[in-house]
């Protein structure tokens, strides 16, 4: 069953999904060289609850953070740790918070301090593909067309696709149906339509799509060791153009005035 959700429960889905953006944006104050992920994770912890909200993730089977803080060949899922960023290093930060009966799901790749250039061109293709794959999420299309979409540009720019983690619906339950993954054929797998909500997250990496898992159970990693980046937003179908919930331009607004890199929408 895919649920299709009323005008007013997708605002409150909305409500949900800003305040992951805005969670993200005051992660983004801190995010520097020599700072351990733990803080970042107690800094969202703090701001999720001063809002009257809970973190979406911790105890979500069993997670035991608000954060998953995943850096350069962890995908998703890493485990915020005393690990201290170093210049160079891309960190993927992807939170969920929960109110007024809804979760918002969303993540984004930040990068620490000078970054290569081939890490910024992963980062900008994996963010492109996002949109791309938005694009695609409208009532009439596939779940398909979007997997379609977000595979045929990062394959065609010589990336990984991660295929043992997908997007999926979101709203009443953190992860629900339809299962939204990122490799597909156009025209294939479930239509989309008007009122349903998804979470639309391409798992970029620079080199292979496999992956392995961390012996926490939880981090999950590339197997040939090459960076990986993560962009999500939250999107309800509509006629024509999906309208998304979620929002990185409190992030970028921070990212601007702290003069840190970040990919350029188009
Ligand atoms: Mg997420
Ligand atoms: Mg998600």
């Amino acid at each position: 069953m895919i649920r299709i959700y009323s005008a007013e429960e997708i605002e409150l889905i909305r409500e949900s999904s800003l305040f992951v953006g805005k969670t993200l944006a005051e992660v983004a104050k801190h995010i520097d060289t020599g700072v351990k992920t733990i803080t970042l994770n107690e800094i969202a912890e703090q701001y999720i609850h001063s809002i009257g909200a809970s973190p979406s993730f911790k105890g979500y089977e069993g997670f035991p953070y608000t954060l998953c803080i995943s850096v350069n060949e962890t995908v998703v899922h890493g485990f915020p740790s005393e690990y201290e960023l170093k210049d160079g290093d891309i960190v993927s930060i992807d939170c969920g918070v929960y109110k007024n009966g809804f979760h918002g799901d969303s993540a984004y790749t930040f990068a620490v301090g000078q970054v290569s250039e081939d890490r910024k061109r992963l980062m900008e293709v994996t963010k492109q593909s996002l949109y791309d794959g938005i694009e695609q999420a409208k009532a009439g299309n596939r779940i398909g067309d979007i997997g379609h979409a977000v595979q045929s540009l990062c394959e065609g720019n010589g990336y990984g696709v991660v295929r043992d983690l997908i997007g999926h619906g979101v709203g009443a339950h953190l992860h629900e149906k339809p299962d939204v993954p990122n490799v597909g054929k156009q025209g294939n797998g479930k239509r989309l339509q008007e009122g349903m909500v998804i979470a639309i997250e391409p798992m970029i990496t620079m080199g292979t799509y496999k992956v392995n898992w961390a012996k926490d159970g939880w981090g999950v990693f590339t197997q040939d060791g090459m960076p990986a980046a993560h962009y999500e937003h939250d999107v309800v179908i509509r006629k024509g153009q999906a309208e998304i919930l979620s929002s990185f331009e409190m992030i970028e607004k921070i990212l601007l005035e702290r003069n840190m890199y970040f990919p350029k929408n188009k």
